[in-house]
Parts: C-alpha cells; structure tokens; sequence
C-alpha cells in the first residue's frame, strides 16, 4: 500500500548539500524525485559549516573537489525572493587560504607535503612582511602557507542554491518529513515518510551523521559517526581576505587525528583555528568533537584561541554560535554508491569536514548509478569496504 501516494522513480533522505544536489541532478534529468527532510534544508552541517569550498588534501578525493567547482559554477547566479534562501555565485577566482602557524620549519614540511599529493594548490610560504603585506590582520609572528583553493560562501548558500533547483526542475521536496528506508526480502521499495508509505524505483539514502540509523535501526552498522562542530560568528572591525586555516586542518578528515575528549574544563577541549569572511560575516572555528560542546563556555575559548593568529578576535563581539555534526567515515571517505545487500539502495555519506567541497561531485557520481550511467564506483569511495548494514545481513 502506498497511502495514495503517487510514486517516484527514486526517492532521497536527508535534505543536506548531497541530497538536495541529487535531487537537483536527478529532477533536471526528468526523474521523478522526492526528498524526505525531517526539518528543514541545510538543518544540518550543511546550513551551518563554515562556507569554504576547497581542496580535500586527499589526492582521492581531489576529482571530486574539481568537478563540485564546475558543478557550482554551472549554478551560475542563483536569486530568489524567499527571505529565508540565501543566493549563491561562485566566486570566480578562490579567496585563497593561509594555513597558518607559529613555527616556521612546520609550514614548510607541510608545504613539502601538499606539493607532493596536490601540486595544484601551489603552496608557498610567507614569513615576516610578506605574510602581514598579504593579510595586515595576522600576528607579527604569524607564518603562513598560501593554498591556491578556498571559495568563501555563506553557509547555508550552496545547499540552499541546488534545492531550488530541484524544485524549479519538478522535484519534489518534503520538509518536517522524518523517513526511514521500506525494506522488503532485501530489497527498496520505497520510504516510509511519517509513517505513510512511498512507493520508489530506488533509494538514496544522504542523511549525513544520521544515515547509520536509516539503513541500520539496530545501531549494529555504525561506518559514519557524528563529529561536533562549533561555529562562532564574529564582528570584525577589518576581516581578511584570505581563508585562514591552522596547520593541522588537513589532518582533521584521518581518525588517528581525533583523541577529544568532552572536559569540563574548557581549555582541555581541542579545536583548530579557522577563519571565513563573506559578505562581511566572519564565522570562527573549530571543534572536531565526538560529543556536541558547551557552546556558551567554548565561544570565548575558541575567539582566545584564534587572538593568538588575529589579535582583534580578542575583542571582537559574538553575534552568533552554532554547532553541528560532521558525518565522519571511519576511513575519512565518504560512501558512494550500491548498499551491500540491497540492490537498489544507494548511500552518499560521510564526507567528514569537506562535504561542501565535495558533496555536488558526490551526488553525480551516485545519480549516474543510479540511472544506469556508470556499474561501478572507485573502491576507494565503494560502501561494500564496510559490509553490509545489519538489517540486511
Ligand atoms: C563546524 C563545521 C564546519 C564545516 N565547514 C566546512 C567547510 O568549510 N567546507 C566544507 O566543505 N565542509 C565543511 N563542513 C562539513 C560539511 O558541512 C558536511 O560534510 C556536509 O554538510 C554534510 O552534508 P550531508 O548532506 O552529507 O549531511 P547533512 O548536512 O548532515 O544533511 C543530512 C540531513 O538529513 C536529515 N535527516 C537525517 N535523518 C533523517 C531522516 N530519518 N529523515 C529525513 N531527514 C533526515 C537531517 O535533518 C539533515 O538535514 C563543516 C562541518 C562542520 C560541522
């Protein structure tokens, strides 16, 4: 029984960049498409991350990071009317980022290092003048990396951009729809969206740090995990132009980088320093956590912390916090493609720190699976690395 309810070709949870670019993707190619949000788009990271679209420093996922930019390029200048959906452009060229540091021969090795898995980038290091004539706002004793990446956009904007788009292509969008996957003898046959039933050709299931509870209610299947994020917006009288990064944000998508523990004492929680200004609203970062922050007690922390690289954030008013769940991997790549045991159940998840960068490049590459455009997917990116959900077992 389907409840009355028309059914689609393929229907998609999870109302976040991959979701609402699958659908974008999936609707402009005449697909019959519906997304199940249960609150509403971008209610998740991607309405609240820090708005840079860059380099994955992952040579594997490099591809997807080249392609994302083509595809928010193809987005073009994206306006509506709605108040609450912000527009989007890419920025022709990136701002740049500056991973930043207070040892020299630190920024250099990393350098060496990002040369080598992604010569692209250019990376070149500036110390004394030459990093202060570049950004005015950095400590004197600030020592930097220039990164030939890094396109600042507002949060929640590309996200917001591809679910109209979905709309404007016929694509059907339910927001407060909470859904789980309607399994059968191991097979799709659609979602049940509050409780009603909706019959679909195939499932995507995008439901960032939540898609191990969609397809494995048992909690026996758990290859993505939830990584809290804070975010402090900050009023800066001159903010810079470049994105500015702490040394170690390129190791924030490996396991072995995460050993947080939740303290009660602030200065115990670890963060890394990061630094986005669009459309005049700098948003401070982050906390790479495996439990949600006292957001109250860790802002302040976090605008001490990053006085040390820019010595104005030390007086620089609060406007805002937000904190939300990076869906990491447990390998630091996302899951793309066929769920293992279910023939036409797809996932696209787990895009740690990096699915704004590379979330469209993601839906594409599962879309073409699904409407037979591709048979297969790199392994490296393949769910099959982490067997089958238990429900299907
Ligand atoms: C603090 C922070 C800063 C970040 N900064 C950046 C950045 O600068 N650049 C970058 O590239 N990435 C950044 N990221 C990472 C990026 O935000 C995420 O990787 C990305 O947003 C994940 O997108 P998603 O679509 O997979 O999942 P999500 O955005 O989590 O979307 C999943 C959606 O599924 C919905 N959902 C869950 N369960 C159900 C259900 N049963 N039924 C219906 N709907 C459901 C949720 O409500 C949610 O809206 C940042 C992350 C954090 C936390």
């Amino acid at each position: 029984m389907t409840s009355g309810r028309r059914p689609v070709d393929v229907a998609i949870v999870g109302g976040g960049i991959v979701g609402t670019s699958a659908a974008a993707l999936l609707a402009e190619a005449g697909t019959r498409v519906l997304l199940a949000e249960r609150a509403s788009i971008g209610a998740g990271a991607s309405g609240r991350n820090s708005g840079s679209i860059q380099h994955p420093f992952d040579p594997v996922l490099a591809p997807f990071y080249h392609r994302s930019l083509q595809l928010y390029a193809e987005v073009g200048e994206l306006a509506t009317d709605d108040p609450g959906v912000q527009g989007f452009r890419l920025p022709a060229e990136p701002n740049g980022i500056l991973l930043v540091a207070h040892s020299g021969e630190a920024i250099e090795q990393e350098a060496r290092a990002i040369a080598e898995i992604a010569p692209e980038l250019n990376p070149e290091v500036l110390e004394g003048p030459r990093v202060r004539a570049l950004e005015p706002t950095l400590a004197p004793e600030v020592v930097a990396c220039r990164l030939n990446t890094g396109y600042a956009v507002p949060p929640a904007a590309a996200t917001d951009a591809f679910a109209v788009r979905a709309e404007r292509a016929g694509g059907i969008i339910e927001l407060g729809a909470s859904a789980v996957v309607w399994l059968e003898a191991g097979r799709a046959l659609g979602l049940i969206v509050d409780g009603h039933r909706v019959a679909a050709g195939s499932v995507l299931v995008a439901a960032g740090p939540w898609t191990p509870d969609v397809l494995a209610r048992d909690g026996g299947w758990r290859p993505v995990v939830p990584i809290w994020g804070l975010n402090v917006d900050v009023a800066l009288p001159s903010a810079p132009r470049h994105i500015l990064e702490e040394l170690g944000v390129e190791a924030v998508g490996e396991p072995s980088g995460w050993s947080p523990s939740v303290d009660d004492d602030v200065a115990g929680v670890p963060s890394v320093f990061s630094l986005v200004t669009v459309a005049g609203s700098s948003t401070l970062g982050s906390t790479f956590l495996p439990a949600e922050p006292d957001a109250m007690r860790m802002a302040p922390e976090l605008r001490r912390r990053g006085s040390r690289f820019v010595p104005s954030l030390a007086e620089a008013p609060i406007r805002s916090t937000r904190i939300c769940a990076r869906p990491q991997s447990r390998d630091g790549r996302p899951l793309l493609g066929r769920v293992p045991g279910a023939g036409n159940l797809f996932v696209a998840a787990g895009h740690g720190p990096w699915g704004i960068s590379l979330g469209p490049a993601s839906a594409e590459l599962v879309v073409d699976l699904i409407v037979g455009l591709r048979m297969s997917v790199p392994s490296e990116v393949d769910p099959t690395r982490f067997g089958p959900p238990t429900i299907l077992n």
